[in-house]
């Protein structure tokens, strides 16, 4: 069954007691096992979703900032001692080869030894890195993937990510501030999973931080709010909207109602709050637990 799953939901790399963990998602669509983004526990939220890491096919990364990218290796490297046999490919922005060489490094002792003792692959020869830039990254199988530099700063390669198959297509904001061409470039998806601020909820994030003003800063320049988010998935005529990357994820005042009031302002169709593990089906299926609804 095809699916979208948000693996981690929060915007920022710290994770704290209870609360949700940083970016990453599964997509599965037309047989294909896809992860978006690598923040700290995608490793461990896509063993929770049932995913066998041998599975393991495409790997996209939207932008090297570390809530994205950090647990990569550590997740390709897992799943490469789970008995990873077939080759993956890793799409990411400029850089992304050189972070994949630079992990090889640091874990050299421990991939010849298991090479020598394990009879293992060699796991530098079943990963190829794919660095890519704006338009189209993928044709392969029925399965197109298309980027868009989006608007991140101080990151210059940050890409919003369109996939479709058989009909199906899902787009990835990224992190960005409002960004209307992303209307055009989801133009009538069927999930546009875009990235959300809540602005009451900063204010609260930045009294408590700190580095407060420039916190602030980065966040107005970098991010969306979401009523942001809605007028994009508004222009763009999508069928649902996810908001994801959720800043802040872990404020006990803030709840899930907060979060519909302020995107109801600009959108009025089917709408998902993401939470860790929430299964979000695709083309009108039913998704076997946790879908949301809404
Ligand atoms: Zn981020
Ligand atoms: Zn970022």
């Amino acid at each position: 069954m095809d699916r979208l799953v948000l693996l981690g939901s929060k915007g920022g790399p710290a994770v704290r007691s209870g609360g949700p963990w940083p970016s990453s998602s599964l997509l599965e669509i037309g047989g294909r096992t896809i992860v978006v983004d690598c923040g700290l526990g995608v490793t461990r939220a896509l063993t929770d979703a049932g995913v066998s890491l041998n599975a393991l096919d495409l790997i996209f990364v939207t932008h090297l900032h570390s809530d994205h990218v950090l647990e990569l290796g550590p997740l390709i490297h897992t799943a490469w001692t789970a008995g990873l046999a077939t080759p993956v490919t890793v799409f990411g922005p400029p850089g992304t080869g050189y972070y994949w060489q630079c992990f090889c490094q640091a874990m050299e002792f421990d991939i010849e030894i298991r090479i020598i003792d394990e009879g293992r692959p060699d796991i530098r020869d079943l990963i190829t890195v794919e660095e890519f830039g704006e338009g189209a990254v993928l044709d392969e199988r029925g399965l197109t993937v298309a980027a868009l530099r989006v608007d991140h700063p101080p990151v210059t390669d940050c890409f919003a990510l369109r996939f479709e198959q058989s009909g199906k297509s899902v787009v990835f904001s990224a992190d960005t501030a409002f960004f209307p061409p992303l209307a055009e470039f989801a133009k009538a998806a069927d999930i546009l999973v875009h990235e959300a601020m809540l602005e009451e909820g900063v204010e609260r994030l930045v009294a408590r931080t700190g580095n407060g003003a420039r916190l602030r800063e980065h966040l107005l320049a970098s991010h969306s709010f979401a009523d942001e988010a809605g007028r994009i998935a508004s222009d763009a005529g999508v069928t649902r909207l996810v908001l994801n990357h959720l800043i802040p994820a872990d404020d006990p005042a803030i709840g899930e109602d907060d979060w519909i009031d302020a995107v109801r302002k600009t959108w009025s169709g089917d709408l998902t709050i993401a939470r860790d593990g929430l299964v979000v089906g695709l083309g009108g299926q039913k998704a076997a637990s946790g879908e949301e609804t809404a």
